[in-house]
């Protein structure tokens, strides 16, 4: 695993679970809003562009510190960046796993044939998808948009498999708009749980001149209207 960040504590990233999160590095998309560009920019494999620094613990610290905290902590979060990039994602999970620990996954859902080895393996117990934008606009976050297929894939194979999840989208225009919203709520139809999350605006982007569009984000009443474009579809829409 290539880590780019952990956090020993936290009570909001794993609904109901007192949980460590770990953060990789690399990742396929380029959303402009992105709030981890120092991950993003990284690499994800052995060809990367030098280690995330010296505080970084590596994957031999973080086992470490959750064999001394079972009991303690429950959960681990594997965040990114994006995660299934690291080739070693499914072994560093069942380590962790075997330690007791419930496992939380963030995806963009790019690999849905290692998200449904984790489901049948029983290794993880909730994940979180992004939802970036309806079919037609995701292209805009992609560095390969051939593979979108994959992204629509993760989508139903969640809603089938997994044990519990949200997908969740951040909110800025132009990804979302309340036509965009219908069409999203059409792909993740029927889904047990649906967040929307304004984007903060005061933070680092990954294309800071993003940041400098005041039209790119979002007021408390479009963040309303574009809720009630997409009940329809899924009852359980929550602003976040
Ligand atoms: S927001 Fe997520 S999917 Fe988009 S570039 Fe950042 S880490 Fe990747």
């Amino acid at each position: 695993m290539y880590i780019g960040g952990f956090q020993k504590n936290s009570l909001i990233d794993f609904p109901g679970t007192i949980a460590c999160v770990v953060f990789t590095r690399g990742c396929n998309f380029i959303c402009p809003y992105c709030h981890n560009p120092d991950l993003v920019a990284g690499t994800a494999g052995p060809d990367g562009d030098g280690s995330a620094g010296s505080d970084t613990p590596d994957q031999e610290d973080i086992l470490n510190f959750l064999d001394k905290r079972k009991g303690i902590i429950e959960g681990l979060v594997v965040t990114g960046g994006e995660p299934t990039l690291q080739a070693d994602l499914t072994d560093f999970i069942k380590t962790v796993r075997q330690m007791g620990y419930k496992i939380k996954l963030d995806t963009n859902g790019t690999a849905p044939r290692i998200l449904d080895v984790l489901f049948d393996q029983g290794l993880v117990d909730y994940v979180a998808m992004d939802i970036k934008t309806d079919i037609d606009h995701y292209p805009m976050v992609m560095k390969n948009p051939k593979q979108l297929d994959r992204v629509i894939e993760s989508i139903s194979l969640i809603i089938k498999k997994s044990p519990a999840y949200e997908f969740r989208t951040t909110c800025a225009r132009p990804f979302v708009t309340p036509d965009i919203m219908e069409n999203i709520g059409k792909m993740i139809r029927g889904a047990a749980s649906y967040v929307l999350q304004p984007c903060s605006r005061n933070v680092d982007m990954l294309d800071p001149d993003f940041a400098a569009v005041e039209d790119h984000f979002l007021s408390v009443d479009d963040m309303e209207a574009l809720k009630a474009a997409v009940l329809p579809f899924v009852e359980n829409t929550r602003i976040r």
